[in-house]
């Protein structure tokens, strides 16, 4: 484990000082504390020297100044539930978290917008906002924990982005607190806006580099009164993404359309007895169809019909909510499920053209027939081509040979058109393979508007660029 990298009398100046801006309280500087902010769902450890929770903007202002100053490292933190090691302190420093800005500050049904602090959890705003029979549509798995401010910087997406899209498309305008500390806002609480460049797209996914969010208004969307839910089994991948693709060209957008291939369904049969699926199952598909209550029908059994029609073995519907959830179960038992594989997991979620799918999921296997002492198992949101590649490994000598696999694994997904990250983000994880997807000039463009707004490189240092 890396533990911090200042001089102890540096880090006794610098909680001083920011005990002045913040108030001593809100300034973790024990071991015991600091600890808990040394990793993230990445399972890296990197204690950070000094743990600030502000409270307001003026807060992260100020403690922007002095840092840019000091040229001490910041970076910012929300649950801490990222994959790809965002929010990790690689190189010491700051970790500034975002749990005590955690208000929604208004939701306006009128204008179809909420204004939310950094921390709030997603899941919290979504409760909130169905209140007034409105709905925010990205639908990370972790929205029970993790939060808005995690959810722009990674531009989350989720099992709803077939037809909602991702986090992106739903962020109007973002309060950003830059490195130097000056306050700046970007966009406008409209539904449209085309005046100057978009900074707020340039924000969405920039993973923590380029400004920190203080405020964010987000796009609201009418709540649909129904959702029903189909589960659909198949004797072969090739059929279930058949369907898939004939669900979409039959003009139907279900909200959700996920897919679980062999492997992933043996571990849910081991790891959930209660769950019984046939031997001869081999995919999976699971469909969520929402609307208003009469086109929800219509639609729902479009699809079964589409199912039925290529080769189902069997197709089971959801009557209500309680059945709905019994179904959905299969897949949150998933990720869970796969440790009964093997105990070391590495988990990509690469996106591909939806009509590559059949095609990278043939080659996936054959990069699994090339290591036959690695497990990969695979599953995710078919519908918008982002497939969940999941390489298990007995033991932590098997980690340089799953990284192997999943280097052949990337640049296959590359050269079919698709992305080395379609919703996780890079982190320290994934940067080696960045320059795979993006060729040297865009990649300068990108370094090039890092240096213009972070010239001292203070914020997440060690992220995204190698
Ligand atoms: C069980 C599980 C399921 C998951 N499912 C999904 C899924 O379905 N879809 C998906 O996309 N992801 C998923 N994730 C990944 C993760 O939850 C998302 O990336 C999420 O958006 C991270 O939010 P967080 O609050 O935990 O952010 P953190 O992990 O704390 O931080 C993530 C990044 O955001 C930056 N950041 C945090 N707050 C701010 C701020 N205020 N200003 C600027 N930068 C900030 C950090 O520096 C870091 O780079 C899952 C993770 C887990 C553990």
């Amino acid at each position: 484990m890396n533990t911090t990298v200042h001089t102890k009398s540096k880090i006794t100046e610098w909680v001083n000082v920011f005990s002045q801006l913040i108030g001593r309280e809100n300034v973790l500087s024990t071991l015991e504390d600091r600890l808990c902010y040394a990793c993230d769902g990445s399972k890296q450890k990197h204690i950070p020297d000094v743990v600030l929770q502000p409270h307001t903007t003026q807060q992260v202002s100020h403690i922007m100044q002095f840092a840019n100053e000091k040229k001490i490292p910041v970076y910012p933190r929300g649950a801490g539930s990222g994959l790809t090691g965002g929010a990790v302190p690689v190189e010491g420093g700051i970790v500034l978290d975002f749990t005590q800005m955690n208000r929604i500050l208004d939701i306006i049904p009128e204008d179809l917008t909420a204004t939310v602090e950094p921390g709030v959890v997603t899941h919290t705003l979504q409760k909130e906002v169905a209140r007034y029979k409105l709905f925010y549509p990205p639908d990370p798995a972790s929205a029970a924990f993790s939060t808005l401010g995690g959810n722009v910087a990674e531009c989350s997406g989720g099992i709803t982005g077939l037809k909602y899209g991702v986090t992106r498309d739903y962020i109007l305008s973002l309060e950003v607190v830059l490195a130097d500390g000056n306050i700046i806002h970007t966009g406008r609480k409209t539904l449209k806006n085309v005046t100057g460049y978009d900074l707020t797209r340039l924000f969405v996914g920039s993973e923590g580099t380029l400004g920190i969010f203080t405020q964010i208004t987000v796009k609201l969307l009418p709540l649909p009164e129904k959702i029903q839910t189909l589960l659909a089994f198949f004797s072969s991948p090739q059929d279930a993404v058949k369907a898939s693709n004939q669900i979409i060209s039959n003009n139907l957008l279900p909200r959700a359309l996920e897919f679980i291939d062999k492997s992933s369904i043996r571990c849910i049969q081991g790891y959930k007895k209660e769950i019984k699926i046939p031997s001869d199952v081999h995919a999976i598909l699971l469909v969520d169809v929402d609307g208003r209550e009469e086109s929800v029908q219509t639609e729902i059994s479009l699809v079964e019909k589409i199912l039925t029609g290529n080769h189902t073995l069997h197709v089971i519907s959801a009557k209500d909510n309680k059945e709905r959830d019994i179904l959905w179960e299969v897949r949150r038992a998933l990720s869970p499920a796969l440790y009964t594989i093997a105990p070391f997991k590495i988990n990509e979620d690469i996106c591909v053209p939806r009509s590559r799918i059949l095609e990278m999921l043939q080659r996936i296997d054959t990069v699994c027939e090339q290591y036959p002492s690695l497990q990969i198992a695979n599953f995710g949101h078919i519908g918008d081509g982002n497939i969940h590649v999941n390489i298990m490994y007995k033991d932590k000598s098997q980690r340089l040979l799953a990284e192997k696999a999943i280097g052949e694994i990337l640049r296959n997904t590359v050269e079919l058109g698709g992305t080395i990250s379609g919703e996780h983000g890079i982190g320290n994880v994934k940067s080696e393979y960045v320059p795979v997807e993006i060729p040297l000039r865009e990649l300068n463009i990108m370094k090039d508007i890092k240096n213009l707004l972070d010239p001292n490189g203070i914020l997440n240092p060690g992220k995204i660029f190698q």
